[in-house]
């Protein structure tokens, strides 16, 4: 047991001097922790803080490597977590807590072995990887785990000589050397514990030849082959001398002492107790007085120098429990009551047992405890381990929340944009249509705008045709009914007037299709209107007074004014307007012109007392051949009022319309109008009324003197005939068929 501990305290006292660097700045690497640097760095500070407070201050080295830990747990840097768990594994085992040392530093074994699978040739790899094997080998050495201490040494050896590092080789050859010692396989023992002293020799290092010179005397001790002990312990009192390595000293000398007392040379084993004893109280050594003192125990026990020896083993119990350490407080109780048992004091003899048996038992409830503690570091370990990965997958989980939230919104976006493109093409393709409906309906209205135009064209030449012929007929009619008498010219008065009829519908169709086909030109001349309208009106007169039906005109205000207007579309519209109420208006009843001048408007109303009309037809009676219930034994086309309705519009102006059936009509007439002056009263009466048949004869009286000439020019030639039959009594009558040979006529 004794050796154990020697052995431990060496190699966990040399080893971090391998890998870290012990002179350090404490206060720079503090500072460096307190102030705002990278993970990294800090990690690093941790970790060299960890190293530097190993020894002296365990705890607070145990603080700075999980400082280390959560950093690099954190950040997830294997080699740092490695590092850190090797740094916590290292104190635990310092702390003498040897489970929760295995347990880390068997953590950071799993790290390394996978860093070094990926980078197999990567050397600082297999560096880490040796040392926590050593130290691994290490703690199950000294549990006595030979088996498993062995597996790591030689794993540490292999790296070792992998990388060539000659130190590491000397030790872990030193160590299975140690453990086969323990094992009595004293030939495999000494065989690595050569191979450890030939590399020692190699590099001259002092302490490595004390540590192998050290091992082989053990090994010789053990095997009792006195001579070569005492060579190896002599060798290692010269280097130590030399070295003037007091502590080895301590530990040399008494291996020597225990030599010579097994030669039973006692003078010069106890010479060498001696010195060890001093040397050991001279330094404060505690572990080395302990020893010495249990070895002198022995050596007095032996020379049967009881008093000596009870003296020693008390001191050396005295401090094994000063600073705890069982095994030796139980080995020098278990001494003491063997001695006592030899002397015959029995009842000291059965304390020292019973303290040796409480100190065994609580070494073995320690290490019980010790196991039990082993588990639960694990567990925590463990679970801690289990809380970093759950903390990981929470990130992890966030992260790919966020991602998933980041996705969702672009594809949410996306979507949006898709159907909003959708959307803006259906509606594209919807203008599209409409445009192109739009554009087919223009086209189509067109061509009925066309195909009626073409219609109207037709009617109006096709009336204008029948215009001749109607003439020939009624004009030849107009004469015989002058010239006979009796039943025939009854007959041939029917025939005029039917004749008649059929010139005015033809006259009437002949006027709409002048105005569908759409001329808005407007032939203005300048009338004083009053005058105007009321010639008109009167041409009734006659018309009213056989029908008995009375008339009135009634102008609401002001004097007569001279307007500038299209007159024959106005003569037009009244006469339209003025010829419904005739016809609309029974015997009795009474038809009413009412002119109302407005600044810029005229109203001219015609009002009848007549049949009215049905409420069904009042929307429709504008419209091209409707004719309303009203007219069912009335003679009519239905084209009147829509004709004198475009007139209306083609001048500016509406014609409204209010009625009520079997009570009258009322049609006005609205028109914008420019007044240019007033009208002299007389100016008006001939302006206005002026009588073309009048005119006509006083032309005709004026030029009936000398028979003057006249040109007739038409195509038709039976007109031509009929016209020059009327005529040739009055005039010399000159004759064309069409314009250009008129004025060619005229001419001449
Ligand atoms: P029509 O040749 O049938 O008179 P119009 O276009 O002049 O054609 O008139 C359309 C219809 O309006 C007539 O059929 C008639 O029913 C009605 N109408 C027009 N003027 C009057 C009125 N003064 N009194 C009653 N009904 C009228």
């Amino acid at each position: 047991m004794k050796h154990h501990a020697y052995v431990f305290f060496l190699l966990v006292l040399i080893f971090p001097t391998l890998l870290y660097p012990q002179n350090i700045d404490v206060d720079s690497l503090l500072k460096v922790l307190s102030q705002k640097n990278h993970d990294t760095i800090k990690i690093s500070a941790s970790l060299d803080l960890a190293w530097y407070y190993m020894y002296t201050k365990t705890d607070s080295a145990i603080f700075y490597a999980e400082k280390a830990l959560n950093l690099s747990q954190a950040n997830n840097y294997k080699e740092n977590i490695s590092a850190s768990y090797i740094a916590l594994g290292i104190c635990y085992n310092t702390k003498t807590e040897y489970s929760k040392a295995l347990s880390y530093l068997n953590k950071s074994l799993k790290i390394e072995n996978e860093l070094l699978s990926k980078n197999p040739d990567f050397s600082s790899y297999k560096r880490g990887l040796l040392v926590t094997n050593l130290d691994i080998g290490n703690i199950y050495f000294f549990q006595g785990n030979y088996a498993q201490a062995i597996e790591h040494y030689f794993q540490t050896l292999k790296l070792a000589e992998e990388i060539d590092f000659k130190k590491a080789i000397c030790l872990s050859s030193g160590n299975i050397g140690l453990c086969y010692k323990d094992l009595k396989d004293y030939t495999k023992a000494l065989e690595y514990n050569y191979k450890a002293l030939g590399v020692a020799i190699e590099t001259g290092n002092k302490s490595d030849l004390h540590q192998c010179y050290n091992n082989l005397g053990d090994i010789y001790f053990v095997m009792s082959e006195l001579d070569s002990a005492k060579m190896y312990f002599t060798n290692c009192l010269n280097i130590n001398k030399e070295d003037n390595n007091e502590p080895n000293l301590v530990k040399t000398y008494v291996n020597l002492a225990n030599v010579y007392t097994k030669e039973k040379k006692y003078d010069k084993a106890l010479r060498y107790y001696k010195l060890s004893l001093e040397l050991s109280e001279k330094l404060d050594l505690k572990d080395g007085q302990i020893n010495v003192n249990f070895m002198m125990g022995k050596y007095f026990s032996l020379l049967k120098n009881y008093k000596s020896a009870i003296n020693h083993f008390t001191k050396s119990l005295e401090l094994a429990k000063e600073i705890g350490n069982l095994q030796f407080v139980m080995q020098t109780n278990n001494e003491l009551s063997l001695l006592y048992q030899n002397i015959g004091d029995y009842k000291k003899a059965l304390q020292y047992y019973i303290d040796k048996s409480i100190t065994e038992d609580s070494i073995f409830t320690l290490k019980s405890n010790e196991k039990i503690a082993g588990i639960e570091a694990r567990y925590e370990i463990e679970q801690k381990d289990n809380e970093i990965a759950k903390q990981k997958l929470q990130i992890e989980k966030e992260s790919k929340r966020r991602n998933y939230l980041i996705f969702g919104s672009i594809a949410l976006l996306l979507l949006v944009i898709l159907i909003y493109q959708w959307i803006a093409n259906r509606q594209k393709r919807k203008n599209k249509e409409t445009e192109l409906a739009l554009k087919l309906k223009k086209a189509e209205s067109k061509n009925l705008k066309e195909l009626n135009n073409a219609k109207s064209r037709f009617f109006a030449n096709i009336t204008h045709e029948f215009r001749t012929p109607l003439t020939l007929i009624m004009g030849p009619l107009q004469d015989v009914i002058g010239k006979i008498k009796g039943e025939d010219k009854e007959i041939l008065k029917i025939a005029h007037s039917n004749s008649k009829k059929l010139l005015t519908l033809v006259n009437d169709i002949l006027d709409l299709s002048t105005v569908e086909e759409g001329s808005p030109e407007l032939n203005k001349s300048e009338t004083c209107i009053l005058s105007f309208l009321k010639r008109i009106f009167y041409s009734y007169e006659s018309y009213a007074k056989i029908r008995q039906i009375g008339t009135e005109i009634v102008i609401a205000e002001g004097n007569d004014v001279l307007v500038n207007i299209d007159l024959a579309k106005l003569e037009k519209i009244i006469n339209n307007l003025l010829s419904n109420a005739f016809k609309y208006t029974e015997s009795g009843g009474s038809v009413k012109l009412l002119v109302d001048m407005k600044k810029d408007t005229v109203f001219i109303t015609v009002k009848d007392t007549g049949v009215g009309i049905d409420e069904k037809d009042i929307k429709y009676i504008f419209e091209r051949y409707y004719q309303g219930l009203n007219s069912e034994n009335i003679t009519g086309t239905g084209i009147g009022l829509s004709f004198a309705n475009r007139l209306a519009k083609m001048m500016g102006g509406k014609i409204s319309v209010e009625s009520k059936r079997k009570e009258g009509s009322i049609f006005t007439l609205q028109l914008p109008i420019v007044i240019i002056k007033e009208c002299i009263e007389d100016l008006g009466a001939l302006q206005g009324g002026i009588n073309i048949e009048e005119k006509a004869d006083y032309k005709v009286k004026a030029i009936f003197a000398d028979k003057p000439r006249i040109l007739i020019v038409e195509d038709n030639y039976e007109m031509q005939k009929y016209l020059s039959g009327i005529l040739k009594e009055y005039f010399h009558i000159d004759l064309a068929e069409n314009g250009f040979e008129g004025l060619k006529k005229l001419k001449e």
